[in-house]
């Protein structure tokens, strides 16, 4: 069976894991926490970085952050993981579902434009494939309407928008390192604060219990006690030794999957000039950290005829999101089916094909052989 995913490990992860170990600190913020924030700040130009437990609560600080309450609204693509609707719900205001783009599969900056009323507080902008939003586009609309951008980078670590890393662009970025993710310390995430330092000030509090801890840690107070609103959102230093180690392989990495996506991408040019499935589509203002490939199918029942052969054959290839806003809770939102028609067409037709540094050339070229060959009829 050909995997749809597989995380890259690489020599160090046991040595650090062992380290940290002998270091006697294994809860949050120790010696590896230090070295992944420094790198990451360094690396991708963050103001300020915080390791979190996930993506998902990066996203739930950074709505704590924001202040929503109830009665504000967020707009958000429907085509996207829950995460990043349910630090909206959870603090009791409520999502409002837009569209997405044809070539990216990303939110669609016309469509957010429609769809801000006087509640809106925030945008979150879902960077699909690792492939970046139109983040000028949604940058100006924010300034006009003085609403805060919150990016859901979880999939875009070590991308591009026209020279700057996603999550470094909005007020917030939300990183993941869950394992289906290029870097990856089994769950994980961070938080990056991007410019304000009041901002900043608080997600050190709320990532702490609500205390000041950090300042106290820092030797800025002579005692730490609760100060404001917050829950448990360190790693455990353990976490952040594997992390490292991935970290040290960042190009490497990128370069495996660059290969991988390139290699898939050449073979099925032909398929796609047949019009037999469309290829995806990076924007000349992305540099892509190439997380993902998929297809575009003519058709859903197309896509799963095709998935359910490639799995006959031993090859793991999967379908995406069901649309947010037809989801079950997204019904129970008030939402229906047909409210939001791109999505829920783009979404029927997508295949994801199996991804991960160490894809084998041969095994690619099985897949494609396969691809032609169930295609054809
Ligand atoms: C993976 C993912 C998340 C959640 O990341 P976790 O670290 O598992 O919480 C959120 N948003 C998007 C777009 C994702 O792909």
């Amino acid at each position: 069976m050909i995997p749809f995913n597989k995380s890259y490990i690489t020599k160090n992860e046991e040595i650090y894991i062992r380290d940290t170990l002998l270091r006697g600190h294994t809860h949050g913020d120790g010696y590896y926490t230090k070295q992944v924030t420094k790198f990451m700040e360094k690396t991708f130009n963050i103001k300020k970085a915080l390791m979190t437990t996930s993506c998902s609560s990066a996203l739930d600080m950074s709505a704590l952050l924001i202040d929503l309450k109830q009665g504000d609204e967020v707009i958000l693509p429907s085509y996207t993981f829950v995460s990043t609707a349910n630090d909206i719900v959870l603090r009791g205001a409520k999502p409002i579902f837009a569209d997405i783009c044809e070539d990216t599969l990303n939110i669609d900056p016309i469509d957010i434009e429609r769809k801000i009323t006087k509640k809106t507080k925030a945008i979150i902008s879902v960077h699909y494939a690792g492939v970046a939003c139109d983040m000028d586009y949604i940058m100006n609309i924010a300034k006009e309407y003085k609403l805060k951008v919150v990016e859901d980078a979880a999939q875009g670590v070590n991308s591009k928008y026209k020279g700057k890393y996603l999550g470094t662009i909005g007020d917030i970025g939300c990183y993941s390192f869950h394992s289906t993710k290029n870097y990856s310390s089994g769950e994980g995430g961070a938080i990056l604060i991007n410019n304000d330092e009041t901002l900043i000030k608080r997600a050190e509090i709320i990532r702490e219990k609500g205390t000041n801890r950090s300042q106290f840690i820092r030797g800025e107070v002579n005692k730490y006690s609760w100060v404001d609103i917050g829950s448990s959102y360190l790693p455990s230093d353990i976490l952040a030794a594997l992390l490292y180690a991935q970290f040290e392989k960042l190009d490497e990495i990128q370069k495996k999957r660059k290969k991988v996506y390139e290699n898939y991408y050449d073979s099925l040019k032909d398929l796609e000039k047949q019009e037999k499935l469309r290829l995806p589509v990076i924007p000349q203002y992305c540099e892509s950290n190439y997380h993902m490939f998929y297809i575009l199918l003519n058709s859903e029942n197309e896509r799963n005829y095709l998935m359910d052969k490639l799995k006959e054959k031993g090859i793991s290839a999967a379908f995406h999101y069901i649309p947010l806003h037809s989801s079950p809770m997204g019904l129970k939102l008030g939402y229906k089916q047909g409210d939001i028609p791109k999505t829920e067409n783009l979404s029927s037709r997508i295949l994801r094909l199996p991804m991960y540094a160490e894809l084998k050339e041969a095994d690619i070229k099985y897949i494609i052989e396969n691809i032609e060959k169930i295609l054809e009829n």
